[in-house]
């Protein structure tokens, strides 16, 4: 293909990018949905490429959902789809935590009650879901009940975080063979007109200050979000296209595992940031500079449609 980096994907084009590719990654919050509203088209984007033999997989960096539960959201939705083709950082934390870390022990979890779910169906105990407020006196927080069995702390989103949550966590993590992980760094949520809340990553920060540690992340961009598709499927990353609607996580996520790129102006970054970092000419921010742009994925309808 020969067009340059970074241009509005249109007319024939569309066809030579879908003909060049054998799968494709979605994110899903600004891309496929927004909150609780699909995308318009995007039932039709997703199941048109299914039908003409495409395989295609959703990345989410949000964990306060198992793969299961995002398979009924979306089939609620009208996409034609199964768990097995979710990855979202509650079910990528548990594999990881398995595969990568070996973990041998408990898990001590801020977290949601879909990554207890996860955790669970992967076979690792874990204990510190739901709330947990403060206690006694300041005196006391250094001497809180610890769990000795517990080898790992994995921060994901968790509306019940605390102070003692994350005093549990300073406790464990004081411990150095203790694993860190988290999630995801994504650090703010848009909401719909303008609004936003704090993401997991305010909390991971939380306790890494804490801590003075880093954790290990699982989500975009880290590649294991695409190691797990691709060792469950065997994609082959130089036919396979990472469509989303942030650069520092989706396409980034994309150019960090040489796949091409497609970036939607459905949700958060705009074609403006993209240039910014084209223009910087800043080789560390080359990556987050997308192959292609669309409005939304609903204009690779028409090219779907024969
Ligand atoms: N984390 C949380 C808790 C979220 O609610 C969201 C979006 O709703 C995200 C992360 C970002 O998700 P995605 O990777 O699908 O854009
Ligand atoms: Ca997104």
């Amino acid at each position: 293909m020969s067009a340059s980096k970074c241009s509005r994907l249109s007319g024939a084009l569309i066809e030579q990018l879908l003909d060049s590719v054998d799968s494709v990654l979605f994110d899903c919050d600004g891309v496929i949905w927004r909150g609780d509203q699909a995308i318009p088209g995007a039932a039709q984007v997703i199941n048109r490429l299914k039908e003409k033999g495409k395989r295609v997989f959703f990345v989410t960096n949000n964990s306060s959902k198992t793969r299961r539960m995002y398979a009924e959201k979306m089939s609620g939705m009208g996409f034609n789809v199964s768990e097995e083709e979710v990855f979202g950082t509650a079910y990528c934390s548990a594999v990881y935590l398995k595969t990568v870390c070996h973990v041998e022990g408990k898990v001590y979890l801020i977290g949601s009650d879909a990554m207890r779910q996860e955790l669970e169906a992967m076979g690792i105990p874990h204990t510190g879901v739901g709330a947990d407020h403060i206690v006694g006196r300041q005196a006391d927080w250094a001497n809180v009940p610890l769990d000795p069995e517990v080898k790992a702390v994995v921060v994901g989103f968790d509306e019940h975080f605390s102070y003692m949550k994350m005093n549990r966590a300073f406790q464990y993590l004081s411990q150095r063979d203790c694993l860190f992980v988290g999630t995801n760094r994504d650090t703010k949520l848009p909401l719909e007109g303008g609004k936003a809340v704090p993401g997991t990553g305010c909390l991971l920060q939380a306790v890494e200050t804490a801590a003075q540690r880093r954790a290990q992340t699982v989500g975009k961009p880290h590649r294991f979000m695409f190691d797990c598709v691709a060792s469950k499927f065997g994609v082959e990353r130089g036919r396979c296209l990472m469509v989303g609607d942030r650069l520092d996580t989706d396409i980034l996520l994309g150019s960090n595992c040489g796949l091409k790129t497609l970036l939607t102006l459905t949700g958060v970054s705009s074609v403006a940031d993209a240039e910014a970092h084209q223009r910087s000419g800043c080789p560390e921010r080359q990556g987050m500079v997308p192959d292609y742009y669309v409005d939304s994925i609903a204009d690779l309808l028409p090219a779907l449609q024969g």
